[in-house]
């Protein structure tokens, strides 16, 4: 669905980031270590291949030409010099030996170029000894060595790591850009709607609902189970649930992303400016209107139980049983 890979990725919205970045290197004040950091799904790692791009194009412009050796074997994950650190353990961090094998691979004179590229992507899982383990490498990096880190906020990263890189934010586009972009992947009109009505200007997350049959469920039914719980409707929401609970992996999606809803409909009775994480605004709302301080701890409370008993083998069915009863009692 998502067609020909174009010889440069296409970021959509943005602008004001690449344009300091492509402004970097005709100065040519390459940080030798970036953070990306903004919410899931607004292309960080798109953003991330388009400044390793950049960085190692044999052309001089403010962006990667699409059409050097360089920027075609980055395009094609085919760069000697472009190494992508492998995620292990269940959090999705990084072993320190990957780090300390990083380490040592920055210290070699690079293949093609005059840089060598180390990505962590999603570094918010990344422990606090994986990152110890890297620091002197960051701190003082070898000159043919650069580090690109995306994250969800800059917080997950110990300040002494931090302090040694630039970071920048990546954010979601408007709701029209990324209309736009779905139409130039070839999505058909209606689904573009759909997915748009659901996650506004985070084309990530559009494009996971269109392409996975899962999440789109889980999303559709969030935002169902959301309405009931703003309404009361026990009838309504134990329903939605137990369907849910046919698949232990569909409910802990819905879950997660009820857990995001009642964030943002927490958020809204403060009525400050802040993205919109979830997935449904206006049952958002609505569950607002009913929210205090207390019970968005309860409601909270409620699904990290239901996780709890998810994960000691409570059978799915008396797990949403139990929680339906704790949503509308607190
Ligand atoms: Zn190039």
């Amino acid at each position: 669905m998502s067609g020909q890979i174009t010889p440069v990725p296409q970021i959509a919205g943005n602008a004001v980031l690449l344009d300091e970045l492509g402004q970097m290197k005709q100065k040519a004040h390459l940080p030798h270590a970036l953070l990306l950091h903004g919410p899931e799904g607004c292309g960080r790692k798109l953003i991330a291949e388009w400044f390793a791009m950049l960085v190692l194009c044999e052309e001089t412009g403010p962006a990667p030409c699409g059409r050097c050796r360089s920027c075609r074997l980055i395009r094609s994950r085919a760069h000697p010099d472009v190494t992508l650190a492998e995620h292990s353990g269940k959090r999705g961090g990084y072993s320190v030996e990957t780090v300390r094998r990083i380490r040592a691979d920055a210290a070699i004179l690079p293949n093609n170029g005059d840089m060598r590229i180390f990505m962590f992507c999603d570094a918010d899982g990344m422990s606090v000894q994986a990152q110890n383990a890297l620091l002197k490498s960051v701190e003082e990096p070898p000159a043919h060595a650069c580090f690109v880190f995306t994250a969800l906020t800059p917080g997950v990263l110990l300040p002494t790591l931090l302090s040694r890189m630039t970071a920048k934010a990546v954010f979601p586009v408007t709701r029209s850009e990324c209309i736009e972009a779905l139409t130039q992947r070839g999505y058909a009109s209606d689904d573009i709607q759909a997915a748009a009505s659901r996650f506004g200007g985070n084309i990530g997350r559009c494009i996971t609902y269109l392409e996975d049959e899962a999440v789109r469920t889980a999303t559709d039914r969030t935002a169902a189970v959301t309405e009931a719980l703003a309404d009361q409707n026990e009838y309504e929401l134990l329903r939605l649930l137990t369907a849910a609970a046919a698949d232990k992996e569909q409910l802990r999606k819905t879950l997660e992303l009820l857990d995001i809803q009642i964030r943002d409909a927490a958020l809204l009775t403060l009525n400050g400016d802040f993205p919109f994480m979830g997935c449904d605004r206006s049952s958002a709302e609505r569950l607002s209107a009913r929210l205090t301080p207390r019970r968005t701890s309860r409601l909270h409370g409620a699904i990290a139980e239901t996780f709890a008993d998810l994960d000691g083998n409570v059978g799915a069915v008396l797990a949403v049983t139990a929680l339906c009863a704790a949503l509308l009692d607190a």
